[in-house]
C-alpha cells in the first residue's frame, strides 16, 4: 500500500494518506484532516457523481418508456386503420367485380364476307 502526499487546501501542510484511504474518501466524500485540523473533502464525491448519473438515467428511461408507450399506441391505431381500409378495399373489389359482370357484353363472332370486299375493288 503506497503512501501519497496531499496538500491542505487551507494551510498547505502536507497530508499523508495511503492509496486505499484516498480511494475511499474520493468515493464516499467523507472528511479527512490535515495535521493542523483543517477538514478536507474530495468534492463532489464519486458517490454523488454516480447518484447524479443514476438520476439522469432514470429520467431518460422514464421519458423513453413514455415515448415507447405513445409509439405503441400509434402503431395499434394504424393497425386498426389498416384493418378498416382492407375491409373497404374488399367491399370495393366486390362492387367492381359485380359491375364488370353487368357490363360484360356477349361475344359475337365476326365473319368477314369475301364478296363485300371484292365488290369495292
Ligand atoms: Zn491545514
Amino acid at each position: 500500500m503506497a503512501i501519497k502526499e496531499l496538500t491542505c487546501a487551507n494551510c498547505r501542510a502536507p497530508i499523508y494518506l495511503d492509496d486505499e484511504t484516498i480511494r475511499l474518501r474520493r468515493q464516499d466524500g467523507k472528511t479527512f484532516f490535515c495535521p493542523n485540523g483543517h477538514g478536507q473533502v474530495f468534492s463532489p464525491s464519486e458517490n454523488d457523481e454516480l447518484k447524479k448519473t443514476i438520476a439522469s438515467k432514470d429520467r431518460a428511461l422514464a421519458y423513453l418508456r413514455q415515448r415507447n408507450k405513445e409509439l405503441w399506441d400509434e402503431v395499434q391505431a394504424l393497425r386498426r386503420s389498416i384493418t378498416g381500409y382492407k375491409g373497404q378495399l374488399g367491399r370495393m373489389r366486390s362492387k367492381i367485380k359485380a359491375l364488370e359482370l353487368e357490363l360484360e357484353e356477349p361475344v359475337e363472332e365476326q365473319v368477314e364476307v369475301e364478296a363485300e370486299k371484292g365488290g369495292e375493288g
